[in-house]
């Protein structure tokens, strides 16, 4: 096969599990001048916000926003219901699961992780037996990753409910959902969810820089029993605020709220249900083709079963050093940008070099997604990676509605 020229002049595609694409709608409704935060129409703006962000989110209650990335929202959230020398329950299927206690260790926390390794959901069933044994009543929350965006596992958050009642036990449920809101279904309040955390940066559209804690009764309950929660990271007034700086915790992150406000805008504009529906069929096109990659030589999916495959992430191998080779063909020679693997192996290690990820969650549709599927087919004929036939052709029929 002869080198073809370069192709990557054109429009980029950052396929990579966060932050995502951003809409030119929202990129333009940040580009002007800055506002004033005093009066007008950014103050204005912060109830149509926060009540389109419940909806996203699926509930009647609270949320809290924070100037920060998803890390403020993890220890905005543990620190508004644990103290130093509760006990948390970590039922963790990836790195992120495992960073999101080390933090709760990081404020006191006793942590009891329960690690299912990085290719299997949780097992419910040690859950509730973790709970059982826990007769004083330690453990006051258990945090658990919906989406973990490194080994690409989808957890099943009601069945996770179900496990924490099946030991009728009063821990709240925390679920992490920075990298499914907006993308995998999501119902906080039909799933008996206490706590939930997001960011802006994925499923949301919107550039890093906002987060989110939304929280119900009885979190709100359990934040009133400690004895202090630091002023900045307090969620009561950012959800019951009275003034304007207030839901913020001093400036507002002026450009971000129009950002949000587009990003949302055009969220409810396509409804929910119909994104939730898109994110699907676009992730069956990536499992058909990965799945036909997968018959021969060393692609392989992180994930086997498809009921805890999330559809905004995939997580890859091909054996090293092909996979930094061909996220090096596709960047380079086409304009596509993979993510690399996380969690996975360590950086330094040579098999790092073996794992990858694509990021298929927010602001893309049918021709992003089989564009970036042939890009791949393209880049392992390139470099000679033996891989299974047909990839393309079952991505189509999936996209075709098949
Ligand atoms: C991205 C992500 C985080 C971390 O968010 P940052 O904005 O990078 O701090 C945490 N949890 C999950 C599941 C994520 O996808």
């Amino acid at each position: 096969m002869t080198t073809p020229p370069n192709l990557s002049n054109g429009r980029s595609y950052l396929a990579i599990p966060g932050p995502s694409v951003i809409p030119d709608a929202v990129l333009q409704a940040m580009h002007r001048a800055a506002p004033n935060i005093y009066a007008g129409e950014l103050v204005e703006m912060m109830p149509g916000l926060t009540a389109d962000l419940k909806r996203v989110a699926r509930t009647k209650h609270n949320v809290a926003m924070y100037t920060g990335n998803g890390h403020a929202a993890w220890e905005a959230a543990l620190v508004n219901v644990i103290q130093p020398g509760d006990k948390v329950l970590v039922p963790a299927t990836g790195r992120f699961g495992i960073g999101w206690g080390e933090m709760a260790r990081c404020i006191g926390a006793e942590v009891q992780v329960i690690d299912f390794g990085k290719s299997s959901p949780m097992d419910m069933a040690q859950v509730t037996e973790a709970l059982r044994a826990d007769k004083a009543h330690k453990i006051k929350a258990v945090l658990g990753v919906h989406v973990d965006t490194s080994t690409s596992i989808k957890n099943d958050i009601p069945a996770l409910r179900a496990a924490i009642d099946a030991a009728d036990h009063p821990a709240l449920l925390m679920a992490d959902c920075i990298a499914s809101l907006g993308c995998d279904r999501f119902e906080m309040d039909d799933w008996g969810v206490d706590v939930m955390v997001t960011g802006c940066q994925k499923g949301l559209m919107v550039p890093p820089g906002m987060s989110f804690v939304f929280f119900n009764d009885k979190a709100e309950a359990r934040r009133a029993e400690l004895p202090r929660v630091s002023w900045y990271w307090d969620w009561t007034p950012r959800a019951h605020a009275e003034q304007f700086f207030q839901y913020h915790g001093g400036t507002a992150p002026t450009h971000h709220l129009y950002g949000l406000r587009k990003a949302l805008d055009m969220i409810h504009a396509e409804g929910i249900e119909q994104i939730w529906a898109r994110h699907e069929v676009l992730a069956r096109a990536v499992w058909a083709a990965c799945e036909a990659w997968s018959t021969e030589g060393s692609f392989g999916m992180n994930v086997k079963d498809r009921q805890y495959r999330s559809h905004a992430v995939t997580s890859l191998r091909l054996e090293a050093p092909k996979a930094t080779a061909l996220r090096d063909w596709v960047e380079g020679q086409i304009g596509l940008t993979l993510g690399i693997g996380l969690g996975m192996a360590d950086p330094g290690d040579p098999a790092w070099h073996g794992f990858f990820r694509l990021g298929h969650m927010g602001h893309v549709n049918g021709h992003m997604i089989l564009g970036m599927l042939g890009g791949i087919e393209a880049g392992m004929r390139s470099l000679g990676v033996a891989h299974g036939k047909g990839a393309l052709d079952a991505a189509a029929e999936v996209i075709a509605g098949g």
